[in-house]
């Protein structure tokens, strides 16, 4: 399977600096590159919701039984 080449953001491609909304002075990416699109703002794709194919029995954590509370604190 061939894998996509990454593309390596640059403030060139945001968003932020294509409408000269980015106050930073480095000219480097951050935390909140956008890709720019010119339709605006895209909002991030949302993850998919996936079922699992097996059904949890047990939960993952119980309260103590009161024999093991009654145990514990005697
Ligand atoms: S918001 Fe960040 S990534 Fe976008 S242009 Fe400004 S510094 Fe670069």
């Amino acid at each position: 399977m061939a894998r996509k080449a990454v593309r390596v953001p640059s403030c060139d491609d945001c968003f932020f600096r294509r409408n000269l909304l980015c106050a930073l002075p480095e000219p480097a990416p951050c935390a909140t590159f956008r890709p720019y699109h010119p339709d605006g703002l895209r909002p991030p794709q949302q993850l998919r919701f996936v079922f699992r194919a097996d059904r949890r029995t047990r939960a993952a954590w119980a309260f103590p039984t009161a024999q093991e509370q009654a145990a514990l604190h005697a």
